[in-house]
């Protein structure tokens, strides 16, 4: 589908690609471990975290166009903006400056992760543009180049290149993958109304830590990696945590009520996704996935519930 990018000929260099559109799928993440260590000079969190990518997907698809252009439907239509703020934008300008080419393309995003919601869905966009435009272009860059390119743009995008289960550290950019035997995890993903800045999560758990409001920080993910090598949900269930929970519940309290339904519904374990307020349930099976979806949707506490499953792949051209 797509050829190297190189000289036509030697006098008239000549950019080549993909003549038809490029479609590229890419996952929504959440986090079996989120340690937030102390705030950094920089301004960044230390995380130790892991990463997961879930069955809830963004699609991009781009066209060969004489400007660079960006349209979408689904989740957030009508409430982000599509302009040069958008991490869309932001990743095809930034490709084409690492590889010297203009930032063409008519871009269309249909969006299922909800915006603010703690999955990563603008991370996962960027991912998915990085990747597209690659084809579109031809500039053939490798996984690992896309990548770096990727830590620019923000700290879960270099994850969102790769997908599957990884070991997130520094400010989360620094990715490796986890190797383990092939196991498929069943979630219910259930998504809030409305959504929550991630800084402000951020802020809100300093201020608890400062004032000796949260608990002891997770630390190393080392329990938690031990626990997916056992493949065991109920293994895994009791390794889960995420330190940034008690800050969306603190200024979310009703994801409260979210979490308690599922475990009423029988999860083996729930917890608030990233920064929220999605909050995850980890299932037995897909059966029970599905059934613990359509009851925490019943209890009326979240604007949606869906059965998932992990890991994924990182954004692909389908
Ligand atoms: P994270 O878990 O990485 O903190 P999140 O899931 O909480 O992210 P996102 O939906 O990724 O939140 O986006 C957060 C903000 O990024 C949005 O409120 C929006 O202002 C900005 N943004 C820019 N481009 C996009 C995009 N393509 N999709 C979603 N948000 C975007």
């Amino acid at each position: 589908m797509t050829e190297a990018w190189g000289p036509d000929d030697e006098d008239e260099p000549r950019l080549r690609g993909a003549s038809g559109p490029v479609r590229v799928r890419v996952p929504a993440k959440i986090n079996l471990h989120l340690g937030v260590g102390p705030l950094r000079p920089d301004g960044y969190h230390e995380l130790n975290t892991v990463y997961h990518a879930i069955s809830l997907h963004d699609e991009l698809t781009a066209r060969r166009g004489d400007t660079l252009t960006l349209t979408m439907e689904g989740e957030g239509t009508g409430e982000l903006a599509l302009d040069d703020s958008n991490l869309v934008i932001r990743a095809a300008h930034a490709l084409a400056a690492y590889a010297g080419v203009p930032p063409y393309a008519r871009l269309h995003l249909r969006k299922q992760i909800p915006l603010a919601g703690g999955l990563a869905g603008g991370s996962a966009d960027a991912a998915a543009a990085l990747v597209a435009c690659d084809a579109l272009w031809g500039t053939g860059l490798s996984r690992d180049e896309l990548a770096a390119i990727a830590a620019g743009l923000g700290s879960d995008v270099p994850f969102l290149i790769h997908g599957g289960t990884a070991l997130g550290t520094g400010r989360g950019e620094a990715v490796s993958p986890v190797l383990a035997r092939p196991t498929s995890w069943h979630w219910v993903v259930a998504v809030a109304d409305g959504g929550l800045s991630t800084p402000e999560v951020y802020r809100e758990l300093d201020r608890l830590r400062a004032a000796g409001a949260a608990a002891a920080p997770l630390g190393s993910a080392d329990a938690l990696l031990a626990a997916l090598r056992q493949r065991d949900p109920a293994v895994l269930a009791a390794a889960l945590g995420n330190d940034m929970q008690a800050a969306a519940l603190s200024l979310r309290p009703a994801l409260a009520a979210t979490l308690k339904a599922g475990e009423a519904a029988g999860a083996l374990a729930g917890l608030v996704s990233g920064s929220g307020p999605t909050c995850v349930f980890l299932a037995a099976d897909g059966s029970d996935a599905e059934r613990i979806a359509a009851e925490i949707e019943a209890a009326g506490v979240c604007r949606a519930a869906r059965a998932a499953h992990g890991p994924m792949p990182g954004a692909r051209v389908v």
